[in-house]
């Protein structure tokens, strides 16, 4: 199975993205992860990726291609890939689906968890004060919300024009979540004849 998770901070991304990986077999990816990881490094790009990330910024499409690029090949030649968070601009969604294509692989779906702003800055600042992370407090938690309803938003039209959103309720308990997605994209794979982590393409 190849998805992605399209949705604001505080949706449940990651937590339904290490669910679907278990479910599916295939790979959570998660793109925040994978830059959190880069940015510890001491290096001057660990120093930039950190710069943005804690301003809740998008870190530049180039250096994302460059860090989730090497991790969707390597999954994509396995049982697939859950991707939690890229592609998140328009730029990231173009180069996503011409590595796809060049793999010979297609998207499933693109999964799209939504509920109202209030829910999303509730979690957030609930969550801030385990989480750790040096973008979660109010300012930048509002900042964060902002870039995606100005920027990540505007993914939703493009893969709805590509027949493959699938959109979710998230203001609902984690399990009701989680239920719907495996609901939905039970009948995506029943419409196109495959099972659920199968490789063939669509
Ligand atoms: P959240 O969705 O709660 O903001 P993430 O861990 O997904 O948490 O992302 C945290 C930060 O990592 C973002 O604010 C941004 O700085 C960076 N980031 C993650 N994914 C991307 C991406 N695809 N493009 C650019 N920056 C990204």
């Amino acid at each position: 199975m190849r998805l992605l998770l399209l949705a604001p901070p505080g949706a449940g991304k990651g937590t339904q993205g290490e669910r679907l990986a278990a479910w599916s077999g295939a790979r959570h990816i998660a793109a925040g992860d994978l830059l959190r990881a880069q940015a510890q490094v001491n290096s001057d790009l660990g120093r930039e990726i950190a710069a943005y990330q804690v301003r809740g910024d998008l870190v530049p499409d180039q250096i994302v291609l460059d860090v989730l690029t090497p991790a969707v090949t390597e999954a994509a030649a396995r049982g697939g890939y859950i991707l939690d968070g890229f592609p998140r601009t328009l730029p990231q969604a173009i180069a996503a689906a011409e590595l796809a294509a060049r793999l010979g692989v297609t998207l499933d779906a693109a999964v799209y968890l939504y509920a109202p702003e209030a829910v999303l800055t509730r979690r957030l600042l609930d969550r801030a004060r385990l989480s750790g992370r040096a973008d979660d407090t109010a300012d930048v938690i509002r900042h964060r919300l902002r870039v995606f309803a100005e920027t990540t938003g505007s993914l939703v039209p493009y893969y709805t024009e590509r027949g493959i959103l699938v959109a979710v309720d998230a203001d609902q308990p984690p399990d009701t979540v989680t239920a719907g997605i495996q609901a939905r994209l039970s009948g995506l794979v029943r419409a196109s004849g495959r099972q659920p982590g199968s490789r063939s393409c669509r």
